[in-house]
């Protein structure tokens, strides 16, 4: 390739003064606001999003009624595939931050602000490489498409709304996780196990379904016991006005074990002092503490993905008892191997399956063409010679598509901020990723 580290240069400015007008735009998800599917302003964020790729000189297309967007340049019938997304996280409680999450500031080489790491910033920098790699007068031999989702952060309707409209790239990555590369995420499968409650007991706890629940209220009348159980099974708790509180401590549901799950743990001291119910005893017997959950799945694990994670993010005990159970599936085990086996341990308990939502798992073996070019330009030009390609139970849109992966554009010893306050990103960090997947896509298109 001719020498485009002068137009690359040439383009920082401007890829920041973008990224700096996507993140003044609070593109968090607001359903049933105005007639956009995700509220108005993940809609300006698409907008300006392809007014930005537009300006560049790709032709742009806005899906399905604010959907989705996708830029497109180059000739060919291949297409190579780019897929991020526009919207956030809230920000949380603002006095968090140093500086406002939506009006960004630089300081000590750093741009602040929510969206600067996840997911405004790389996208920003791979479309800018592709503008430098134009410039400089590189033809490419594939189309490439820039996909900008906007309900990333909650239910991917946005890209799957793509894939059932639009052309599926070939090949692809996805600008939204770290360097170097991930090749393998697995299975994400959300579900809740349903039953009549023919107990009496009423519970509620828990906020979701990917979080280790961190604290559990039993408002019934066996308090007293409970509390010489949680003792004796060494269950901090808190007696309060309510009733008592379990103690647990929060964690993603990708790591459960670095959490305590507070509704394992009420459950396995209710049962043990006959506060019975379906959910109750299913939980106590089948699951109690262990984030593999064993029991039911034997040893399930394999060498590129680890072991499968199970984490009870809520119940519920009205007149049904509901569990909301969040599984990260190894990439080599079957989504429906894992459906039989806790079906078969549910119906014992009275128990029924309702999936709710599932993310197939991607896996490329490591010498898989994309994981080697991608790789070659990394090391070429990161100096780092270490890093290895890794697995994650996280989940991108490097999902959506076949050959596809998540790359970049975090540098490997950069902190991670994203989906936290003080969300900054490392400029001469960004400069870097955009040489890199200037590079990486002149690999992939020529
Ligand atoms: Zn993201």
């Amino acid at each position: 390739m001719h020498d485009i580290s002068y137009h690359l240069r040439a383009q920082q400015a401007p890829m920041k003064a973008a990224l700096i007008e996507l993140v003044r735009i609070p593109s968090v998800c607001d359903e049933g606001a105005g007639d956009y599917p995700f509220g108005k302003a993940i809609d300006q964020a698409l907008r300006k999003a392809l007014q930005i790729a537009g300006d560049l000189g790709f032709i742009t297309h806005y899906g399905a009624g604010g959907y989705y967007g996708y830029a497109e340049v180059g000739e060919g019938q291949e297409l190579l595939g780019i897929l991020g997304h526009l919207d956030v996280v809230p920000p949380g409680k603002l006095e968090d931050w140093t500086h406002s999450p939506f009006d960004p500031v630089e300081s000590d080489g750093m741009l602040y602000g929510r969206g600067t790491q996840d997911d405004k910033g790389p996208m920003m920098a791979a479309l800018f490489a592709v503008k430098a790699m134009m410039d400089a007068g590189i033809h490419f031999n594939k189309r490439i498409r820039f996909i900008f989702g906007t309900d990333e952060e909650t239910l991917w309707r946005c890209i799957n709304r793509y894939k059932e409209k639009e052309e599926l790239p070939g090949m692809g990555f996805s600008p939204d996780s770290r360097f170097p590369l991930t090749y393998a995420e697995k299975g994400l499968l959300q579900l809740r196990l349903e039953g009549t409650n023919e107990s009496g007991v009423i519970l509620s706890g828990g906020s979701a379904f990917n979080a280790v629940p961190d604290a559990m209220l039993y408002s019934g009348e066996r308090q007293d016991e409970l509390a010489s159980k949680l003792d004796e099974l060494g269950f901090p708790y808190r007696k309060q006005a309510g009733g008592i509180e379990v103690k647990g401590m929060a964690a993603h549901a990708m790591i459960p074990e670095e959490g305590i799950n507070a509704i394992a743990r009420l459950c396995m001291a209710l049962q043990a002092i006959g506060v019975e119910s379906k959910a109750i005893n299913f939980i106590a017997q089948e699951i109690g503490e262990d984030p593999n959950a064993s029991k039911i799945f034997g040893d399930c694990a394999d060498e590129p993905s680890g072991k499968l994670k199970l984490n009870v993010g809520k119940i519920e005990l009205g007149d049904l008892e509901k569990i909301f159970i969040d599984c990260r599936i190894p990439v080599t085990v079957t989504k429906e191997e894992v459906v039989t086996k806790l079906s078969a341990a549910a119906v014992k308990y009275g128990l029924e399956y309702k999936e709710f939502d599932w993310l197939a798992p991607i896996y490329l073996p490591l010498d898989h063409f994309m994981i080697e070019t991608l790789m070659k330009v990394y090391r070429a030009l990161s100096r780092d010679q270490v890093s290895q390609p890794v697995s994650s139970g996280g989940a991108t849109y490097a999902r959506a598509i076949d050959n596809c992966v998540a790359f970049g554009a975090l540098m490997v010893d950069e902190l991670l901020t994203e989906h936290q306050p003080d969300e900054r990103v490392v400029l001469k960090n960004l400069y870097k990723a955009m040489e890199i997947y200037a590079h990486a896509i002149h690999e992939l298109t020529s």
